[in-house]
């Protein structure tokens, strides 16, 4: 089961920066140690719990990488055509079985393994056979369209890590090396509510004054995503005591307990008060913009502690938060070596004064620029609630804390939606 540690100072109200947030993740996180075996048709996107080893070379024999005619390179003329009678044939899955003459030529195929003797393939398309007879043209060099054994792969390397989330060339690899089955990491089970007066199920009557959840719906896409299997505990009032009795039972039987709303200090707010009544709160201000109000912390149930993760109500704040610390809480919870995803640089197209101190995610679209660099474009409205900006922007431009104007043409990061969301 997870665990936090519990010698955890508190961070009260302190705005802390996203690298601050990681650090405290990494100190008080650890993996859910589980582990299971499946088969490799069920490991995408699973966390690899052991380190896999090539008990062989692959390709386990020399082979050929065109098809062609296998010869001795000594054999060849340096500076005419060179004929050679055709003395046999290797293809894929048949291999000649016996030792190729000085002087005779192979036919071969991709694939076919090396026969006994020749060190060149010549391509077909270079040759011309006739009456058992093939004219190969000067030119080649030695070891010409040959593949080594152990080309791929040597004998003995460790081929996946421990910690991987395995993708499609993952598992093609570990098949490659025959294995069928993997240790992974077993799914974590997250539960999630929100929470707010205001809100509404899809699908229901829609009162004045009230809106429809779409967080808890992004945030269950988010986590399955990640490989995570969801309770869904719906919507909860502004109410204590009711959040406090989903808590409770979220995290009598969940890895992590996700929320969404109610974190920050109106007098409506009430899911920090309840989670610091049966666990604390490691933070729970995060110096970014949008998002501030995005809590980690633990409920201690049974005598152990689970995390939480308190995300803020406004939709892009909640999606935002959820990439800075859910994300990176769940990868490591969940066994993954890698918490961080790739940032790329690219030219702004826009010139943008902000506040110092705090991290800003700007919600842009990319086009390619004239030198052929990525463009970064603004993309609609910057408020915390438009979420509909976000389904038209490819990511975010990340600016530091320390910057307070960004001139535009300057290159800056950006963190595309398809390495986070996808
Ligand atoms: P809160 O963080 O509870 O103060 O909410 C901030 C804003 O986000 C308010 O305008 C809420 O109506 C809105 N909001 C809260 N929860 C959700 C939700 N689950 N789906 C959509 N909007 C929400
Ligand atoms: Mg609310």
């Amino acid at each position: 089961m997870a665990q936090l540690s519990d010698d955890c100072f508190d961070e009260g109200g302190r705005l802390i920066t996203t690298a601050e947030a990681l650090g405290i993740l990494a100190d008080r996180i650890t993996p859910v140690a589980e582990t299971e075996s499946a088969g490799l048709r069920d490991a995408v996107g699973r966390i690899l719990a052991e380190d896999i080893t090539a008990p062989f070379h692959v390709p386990p024999y020399d082979n050929s990488a065109v098809d062609g005619y296998a010869v001795y390179f000594d054999d060849l003329h340096g500076e005419m055509v060179t004929e050679l009678p055709v003395g046999g044939r290797a293809a894929a899955g048949h291999p000649l079985g016996r030792k190729v003459e000085r002087g005779e030529a192979i036919r071969i195929f991709t694939g076919a393994p090396m026969p006994d003797g020749p060190d060149t393939v010549m391509m077909q398309e270079d040759c011309r056979e006739a009456g058992g007879i093939v004219a190969i043209p000067p030119g080649i060099q030695r070891g010409a369209n040959r593949r080594s054994a152990g080309e791929d792969v040597t004998q003995g390397s460790t081929v996946l890590h421990k910690g991987m989330r395995l993708r499609p060339q993952d598992i093609g690899l570990a098949a490659s090396v025959g294995r069928t089955e993997l240790d992974l990491y077993t799914p974590l089970n997250v539960t999630l509510f929100s929470t707010g007066d205001e809100i509404r199920e899809p699908g229901t009557e829609l009162p004045e004054g009230c809106i429809f959840d779409s967080n808890r719906f992004s945030t269950i896409a988010a986590l399955g995503q990640l490989g995570c299997r969801v309770t869904d505990l719906g919507i909860l009032p502004d109410d204590q005591e009711a959040i406090g009795k989903a808590l409770d039972a979220g995290a009598a039987e969940h890895d992590l307990v996700v929320t969404s709303g109610g974190m920050s200090v109106g007098e409506e707010d009430h899911v920090r008060d309840a989670v610091e009544a049966r666990g604390s709160i490691h933070f729970w201000r995060l110096a970014i913009k949008p998002g501030r109000p995005v809590a980690l912390g633990q409920i201690g149930v049974d005598g152990r502690t689970v995390p939480f993760v308190g995300l803020p109500g406004n939709p892009v704040a909640a999606i935002v938060t959820f990439l800075l610390v859910a994300r990176p809480l769940i990868l490591r919870l969940g066994g993954a070596s890698r918490l961080v995803p790739l940032v790329y640089r690219v030219r702004a197209d826009f010139a943008h004064k902000k506040k110092k101190d705090r991290r800003e995610f700007i919600r842009a679209r990319l086009t390619t620029g004239a030198d052929g660099i990525p463009l970064a474009q603004k993309y609609g409205g910057s408020g915390a609630g438009v979420l509909s900006s976000l389904v038209g922007a490819d990511g975010l431009v990340e600016l530091p804390e320390d910057m307070t104007k960004l001139e535009s043409g300057a290159m800056v990061d950006f963190l595309p939606f398809s390495e986070v969301l996808a």
